[in-house]
């Protein structure tokens, strides 16, 4: 069989003193679409809580072992969702900045098999900013992490604008992670668990991805990379709806482009958590197989499965290529493999 480069790009990771800090708050009464789920995770209650935890704070033990033991090569890393963006600012801020001093230093030390995307803290826009130029120009991080919406607000908002700016001065992509849904749509969810990964985190972050296209951002920032993982948080599937709708709707602003040149152009997509070859074929022919990247999930879902479907999808060896590794180095700017 063809040797494949295997970079899987979502992969999380956390910090003991940001477990702490969610905990902390869950303790102190913060109550949003999260809550449940990370209650749970602390409590230690189940068998999948007990494995994501010890392997979301393993980063050179486990991880490694099962890397190598499924051909893995690379893991793309981020604090895990919803990173620092449910603390006070001047605490997120300083935290933002410890995790991407670690995250420099584990992939110096490891570079052929970590690159990292840098946290930042989205409630101080311009500290943010700032992150965003130390973390790609000092500290050489690959992307930024932005776990969906920060205290209720979407990217598209003036607010941000700063880290747009630096974003696109720095060349940096925008991962867009799910986390659950904000509080104005959280409530049908929460009667049967649908908050998190079932339906929740796609319908929120799909719905940020959307917002993004709609806002006319892409018109002021038109070389921004934005990613969406688990095939495009449903956006591909809706595309030519989309488009459909945005030219027959009048109370939205102007945009330069049509929606569906936006997400070709400006977006990438990842096969995280959604190891499903028809949808991964589909997504081929919508948006192309040089949008798409692998990923994993780790550690939500396991690196087995992710690897037994991106191995045998049914697609041809040069998108699996292409998705296993050659838009990943081209996006992220990792270096080709040694020969
Ligand atoms: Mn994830």
């Amino acid at each position: 069989m063809t040797h494949y480069r295997r970079i899987a790009t979502e992969e999380a990771f956390a910090t003991a003193e940001q477990m702490d800090a969610i905990q902390r708050a869950i303790e102190t009464g913060r109550r949003d679409a999260d809550t449940p789920f990370w209650g749970m995770m602390a409590s230690g209650q189940n068998p999948f809580a007990q494995r994501v935890m010890r392997q979301l704070l393993d980063l050179e033990g486990e991880r490694l072992e099962i890397m190598d033991a499924e051909g893995v090569d690379m893991h793309v890393l981020s604090l895990t969702s919803p990173g620092v963006q449910t603390l006070a600012a001047d605490e997120a801020v300083a935290m933002a900045q410890r995790g991407n001093d670690l995250l420099a230093a584990l992939t110096e030390r490891h570079p052929s098999r970590f690159a990292g995307l840098a946290t930042i803290a989205p409630q101080a826009p311009e500290a943010a900013a700032r992150e965003i130029e130390r973390a790609i120009g000092t500290l050489g991080l690959n992307g930024i992490m932005i776990n969906s919406h920060t205290d209720d607000e979407y990217l598209d908002e003036e607010k941000y604008l700063p880290i747009f700016e630096a974003a696109h001065a720095m060349d940096a992509p925008i991962y867009i992670h799910p986390r659950g849904p904000s509080s104005g749509m959280a409530k049908p969810y929460l009667k049967y668990g649908l908050e998190t990964a079932i339906w929740g985190y796609g319908a929120e972050t799909g719905l940020h991805g959307v917002r993004i296209m709609v806002s006319g951002l892409l018109d002021r920032f038109p070389k921004l990379k934005i990613i969406l993982g688990h095939m495009g948080e449903g956006i591909p599937f809706w595309l030519w709806r989309l488009d459909y709708m945005h030219r027959h709707g009048s109370n939205r602003p102007k945009l330069q482009r049509t929606l569906p040149e936006y997400f070709r152009d400006n977006f990438m997509i990842t096969t995280s958590g959604m190891n499903w070859s028809t949808a991964l074929k589909f997504c081929v022919e919508a948006v192309g197989a040089d949008n798409i990247m692998w990923a994993i999930d780790y550690p939500y879902q396991e690196m087995p499965g992710a690897v037994q479907f991106m191995d045998t999808a049914d697609i041809s060896d040069e998108d699996r290529r292409k998705i296993y590794s050659a838009n990943a180095e081209r996006v992220f700017r990792i270096p080709p493999a040694a020969a």
